[in-house]
């Protein structure tokens, strides 16, 4: 990036709410199924039917705006935005242009050197998702699949706060992260739960008035808005140093080609002609349950970091990890309550559990082990069944599926540790008889070698043995 220049970034998050209806109509949400086999006669916008809101949508907009600390309108209204496109049925969409249910507010972002930044939002608003064109098996023609039409939306929309592609990554997971603790939504960016709209201008530094801007609709992942950006960044900058200048308009990014590139030119409100929607009333909050919403809140990432280092022990870093997306975090609970051992769940969730999902690019969700299974695993490193380095080899057996219970395998394979002293005391006296020199060095006050014949014994009982069993024998045995 060039260094007499610089980039400002707003971005329009469109995140899914999770209901199971659609906002004005009663057709399911579910993802996947066959296309327009939810689309009901209200999606289709067929004459004569009438919207009726899904009221479940609001107590889900207004727990957003609570967590970011912005101002939730006592009376909220619907707009109807109309544009013409093969995938909106209606003609518009139904949307909140004057008064959105969510008003100002902020968020923290954590930047990768540690620093933090408050970026404004300007406003949280309802709407409904459009259809989808399809233009994949259907050569010289588009497809059209109206299950989406109608799939209840909040637009986050934040103010031109953001200084960097980084940034703008920063700012966007702490949306995904704030949403799916909340539960308001599932935050799959696979299925197109969150997507994002990209605002970006550059300007001279130190100039005080923002550059014109382009936008970059409809990006589904984090990876490809940063790319986006960077695109649209080093295309602005190379048009402007050549004296050229920025066309206000609406682009797409392309990730097979790694580009953005004009779709139309940007659109003005009077180009939408709004009003407000005749067929929806006005709805009215009161504060009475809008506290009821606020006292229900869940527990949002920075408290439940809090609560692992303060509850666990663990250290911060691994709590900021462990706390850093809300089913990794449940998972790791899960592992820790049934084990009753916090910082031996953290260690192996991490550790072993996190580094093999990343080795195999397997999302949390798709672990062959469920925090069950490891929590019954690690309840027999507790209770010493079996040693820490056998588990090992349990969790591979578990994790390639060779077994799906940890105590039948431990049975089947004979790997419960040898704890009874009646069996481990001729082992010891085996390992001692064979090494009649180190016994005599050990008792000549070289008490490192305690560590060699531990070593013996492990080997002798392929890692079976007790080590704290083993231990007390030899000291028994050589005289402390
Ligand atoms: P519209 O609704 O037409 O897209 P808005 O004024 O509501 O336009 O802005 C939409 C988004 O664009 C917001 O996130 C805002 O912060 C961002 N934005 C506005 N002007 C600029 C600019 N010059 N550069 C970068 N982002 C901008
Ligand atoms: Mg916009």
């Amino acid at each position: 990036m060039n260094a007499d220049w610089e980039v400002v970034i707003g971005l329009e998050i469109h995140v899914q709410l999770s209901t199971s209806s659609k906002i004005f109509s009663g057709a399911s949400t579910a993802f996947g199924k066959p296309p327009n086999s939810q689309a009901c006669a209200i999606d289709l916008g067929l004459p004569g039917v009438l919207p009726v809101v899904n009221q479940a949508v609001f107590p889900r907009a207004i727990a957003f705006g609570l967590s970011v600390g912005a101002e939730i309108g006592a009376l909220s209204t619907f707009d109807r935005k109309n544009y013409f496109y093969p995938d909106l049925p209606k003609g518009y969409q139904i949307t909140q242009m004057e008064q959105p249910i969510v008003t100002g507010g902020s968020v923290d972002i954590t930047l990768p050197d540690g620093n933090v930044r408050s970026i404004r939002i300007t406003r949280a608003h309802l709407e409904e998702d459009a259809g989808k064109s399809l233009h994949e098996n259907f050569p010289g023609m588009t497809g059209i699949d109206l299950n989406r039409a109608g799939t209840p939306l909040l637009e986050i929309v934040s103010e031109p706060d953001l200084r960097s592609p980084e940034e703008a990554i920063a700012y966007a997971k702490s949306i995904h992260q704030l949403v799916t603790f909340l539960g308001v939504s599932d935050g799959d960016m696979s299925q197109g739960s969150l997507r994002c709209d990209a605002n970006v201008s550059v300007r001279k530094v130190g100039a005080t008035r923002l550059g014109i801007r382009t936008e970059t609709k409809n990006i589904n992942s984090f990876r490809f808005l940063k790319r986006a950006i960077e695109f649209e960044i080093e295309r602005q900058i190379a048009l402007l140093e050549t004296g050229r200048s920025i066309t206000q308009e609406t682009r797409l990014y392309d990730s097979e080609r790694d580009e953005t590139r004009p779709m139309r030119s940007k659109e003005t409100a009077t180009d939408y002609r709004y009003f407000p929607e005749p067929d929806l009333l006005p709805v009215l909050f009161d504060v009475a349950s809008i506290d009821a919403i606020k006292a229900t809140l869940p527990e949002l990432p920075q408290q439940k970091l809090n609560r692992f280092v303060k509850d666990y022990q663990l250290p911060p870093d691994d709590a900021r990890l462990l706390a850093s997306e809300i089913a990794l975090a449940n998972y790791f609970e899960e592992v820790a309550r049934i084990c009753d051992e916090p910082l031996m769940a953290a260690n192996w969730v991490r550790v072993e559990l996190l580094a093999r999902l990343n080795r195999e690019e397997l999302p949390l969700v798709q672990s062959p082990l469920s925090a069950t299974t490891l929590g019954s695993l690690l309840t027999r490193i507790k209770d010493e069944t079996i040693s820490g380095k056998i588990a090992k080899t349990i969790f591979t057996a578990l994790w390639k599926q060779e077994t799906t219970s940890v105590d039948d395998y431990i049975q089947a394979e004979g790997l419960s540790q040898v704890t009874d002293q009646d069996s481990l005391a001729p082992i010891v006296d085996k390992v001692l008889a064979a090494h009649p020199q180190q016994v005599e060095e050990y008792q000549a006050g070289k008490t490192r070698l305690l560590g060699f014949f531990v070593g013996q014994v492990m080997q002798e009982t392929q890692g079976k043995a007790s080590p704290g069993q083993v231990n007390a024998l030899l000291l028994a045995r050589l005289g402390e």
